[in-house]
């Protein structure tokens, strides 16, 4: 990484830090531009927000998706205290942000949890009914 982007990521790190002092899970992240500028900065709000999808990523995929047009979109780099969980993944993937960059990583971080390490899968049964869900689907894309 350039010192540009080590400074980004601490830059996170504090976020992570804000956040705890706040009393709310110790995330942070940053979207920055292709020059290394700071757009917007978020922590997780989970327990303030009372909304389990109120972690920093997702929210700052939110923002990209909603305030930048997809070029600028593309150019973004997400710095972020801990990788992305799958919610954040998946939420990333369709804002169009260019790249992550993550301090501690999902397996570092379930070192650090005294207690369970994340969420169980929720059962998913499928495919069904074909013929009757592909109507409204059809043709829309
Ligand atoms: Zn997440």
């Amino acid at each position: 990484m350039t010192h540009d982007e080590d400074r980004l990521l601490r830059r996170a790190i504090e976020l992570a830090a804000t956040a705890r002092t706040r009393g709310e899970a110790p995330f942070g992240s940053l979207l920055a531009g292709p020059e290394g500028e700071v757009l917007a900065e978020s922590w997780n709000t989970v327990l303030g927000d009372d909304d389990i999808t109120a972690h920093p990523e997702l929210k700052l995929a939110r923002w990209a998706a909603r305030e930048l047009d997809s070029g600028t979109a593309a150019r973004t780099t997400l710095f972020t205290s801990c990788q992305p969980c799958g919610m954040c993944t998946g939420a990333l993937a369709r804002s169009g942000v260019g790249r992550v960059v993550f301090a501690l990583s999902s397996e570092q971080l379930d070192g650090l949890r005294s207690s369970g390490t994340g969420f169980a899968d929720v059962p998913q049964h499928g495919p069904a009914l074909y013929a009757e869900a592909r109507v409204p689907v059809e043709g829309y894309y």
